[in-house]
């Protein structure tokens, strides 16, 4: 069932039904999509249609942050959880190792995709990664053709938003794949160059404070989250 919140249409789903989602996803024919908007996307996508639509085109539009639940909860249609980009894709690889698919990971900065490639290959063995290519490329079709001919089951696209889902759209019908995933700074993550909040405050929906406190440059972006919450306690009051 889909939700919206601020004209982005959310999967209701769960950690454990987003992957099944994304399981059968990946064996249906075609590139499926996923998308994991958080809320300084949504509130981006409320000022342009387009970005919002390109977003609900996504096969599967998972809740990335505490603050697009917590606006579900104001706007009375609550999101079951918050469904995070990076754990998806953490979960994704323990699928794929277990089924033998391939895994190809695209964006970051040059030495990162190899870098949160070995460090995914120790955390799940028997993973098989086909390909990494860093972000900052100029020609796309030879990208694409990189990626098409390393055959995965399930592509990383850590761009960054909205070029990750513009490249994916752009791209869909050529590439083959199974499933592709914009997943923001995930190969950060993985790669270790970016670390994670405790889990003491990523319990306490204190991702975003983690991340002001470690890359205070992020402070005129993340100035987003005030707005977009005023905005939806703006609909919540209107009803509208
Ligand atoms: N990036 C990239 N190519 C670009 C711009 C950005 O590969 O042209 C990468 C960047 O190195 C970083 C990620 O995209 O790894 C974006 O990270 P950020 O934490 O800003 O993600 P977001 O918050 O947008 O999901």
């Amino acid at each position: 069932m889909k939700l919206e919140v601020m004209g982005v249409r959310f999967d209701n789903v769960t950690m454990d039904e987003a992957l099944e989602r994304a399981r059968t996803l990946m064996a249906t024919p075609g590139a499926a999509c996923v998308v994991t908007p958080n809320a300084e996307i949504v509130y981006e996508a409320m000022r342009d249609p387009a970005l919002c639509q390109l977003l609900n085109d996504a096969d599967l539009v998972l809740p990335d942050g505490a603050g697009v639940v917590l606006a579900s909860r104001i706007l009375k249609t609550p999101l079951k959880q918050k469904v995070a980009g990076v754990d998806f894709a953490d979960r994704m690889l323990a699928l794929l190792a277990q089924t033998g698919g391939r895994v190809y990971l695209l964006g970051g900065k040059p030495g990162i995709a190899e870098l949160a490639a070995e460090n995914m290959r120790s955390k799940h063995p028997g993973l098989t990664i086909c390909g990494t290519a860093d972000g900052y490329f100029r020609e796309e079709t030879a990208v694409v053709e990189k990626i098409n001919q390393a055959q995965p089951d399930f592509l990383f696209v850590c761009l960054g938003a909205p070029k990750q889902e513009l490249f994916m759209e752009r791209h869909r019908g050529e590439l083959q794949v199974g499933l592709m995933a914009g997943l923001g700074g995930s190969l950060d993550a993985f790669a270790g160059t970016v670390k994670r909040a405790p889990q003491w405050m990523i319990n306490c929906s204190l991702e975003w404070l983690y991340r002001l406190i470690k890359e205070p440059r992020r402070f005129g972006r993340m100035l987003r989250l005030p707005k977009f919450l005023w905005a939806v306690v703006r609909r919540r009051i209107s009803g509208g």
